[in-house]
């Protein structure tokens, strides 16, 4: 008995177990070549084998990418550094005596801090706003990453059978399906 197929599982479709082997052992290399050439040598070629092996590919890992790029930490850079100008301009005419007249004083204080207050709440509203969006996303992540892990557990039982072109759970009644919608098995 090949090594790929150590435990003997047969095929539900055609019921042998000479072409069957583990996919996850066939997408990995190696043991593929013994038991084509010595099986079916002119079966599968080379070439239609890295095909069925990319089309046996594991379920890509999901990835997790963060809210923050280059241009929104560069603007909030921008409105921290704006809003804090404005804020210390607003406070040193609170301070000083620099503009004598009232009007003069209160028309200043008020435009200076209505800068500030756009600024800074505008940096306040992208980080919230981002803030949001990363705990969106990591829980999305969470959730894809835990169905991924499922999915793996599966895919490493999964067997291949190169005569009927089939994949299978060994001992899972009505678990086997042409190797192009192997998704439905994971
Ligand atoms: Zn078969």
């Amino acid at each position: 008995m090949f090594m790929a197929n150590s435990q003997g599982f047969s095929c539900p479709d055609c019921g042998q177990v000479d072409m069957v082997q583990k996919v996850s052992a066939l997408v990995e290399g190696g043991t593929v070549a013994g038991i084509y050439s010595s099986t079916a040598g002119s079966h599968i070629s080379g070439i239609t084998l890295s095909t069925k092996a990319s089309q046996l590919a594991p379920p890509s890992k999901p990835t997790y990418k963060g809210p923050w790029g280059f241009f929104s930490v560069v603007f909030v850079g921008l409105g921290i550094f704006w809003g804090g100008i404005f804020l210390i301009a607003m406070l040193a005419v609170l301070v000083t005596d620099r503009y004598g007249d009232a009007i003069h004083r209160l028309v200043a204080i008020a435009t200076y801090g209505i800068f500030a207050a756009f600024c800074l709440g505008i940096t306040f509203l992208i980080f919230r706003w981002k803030r949001n969006t990363a705990l969106a996303r990591q829980s999305r992540y969470k959730d894809a990453n835990s169905q991924w892990v499922r999915s793996m557990d599966k895919w490493n039982q999964l067997y291949y059978c190169a005569r009927n072109d089939v994949v299978f759970l060994p001992n899972k009644a009505g678990a086997c399906v042409p190797a192009s919608q192997m998704l439905r098995l994971l």
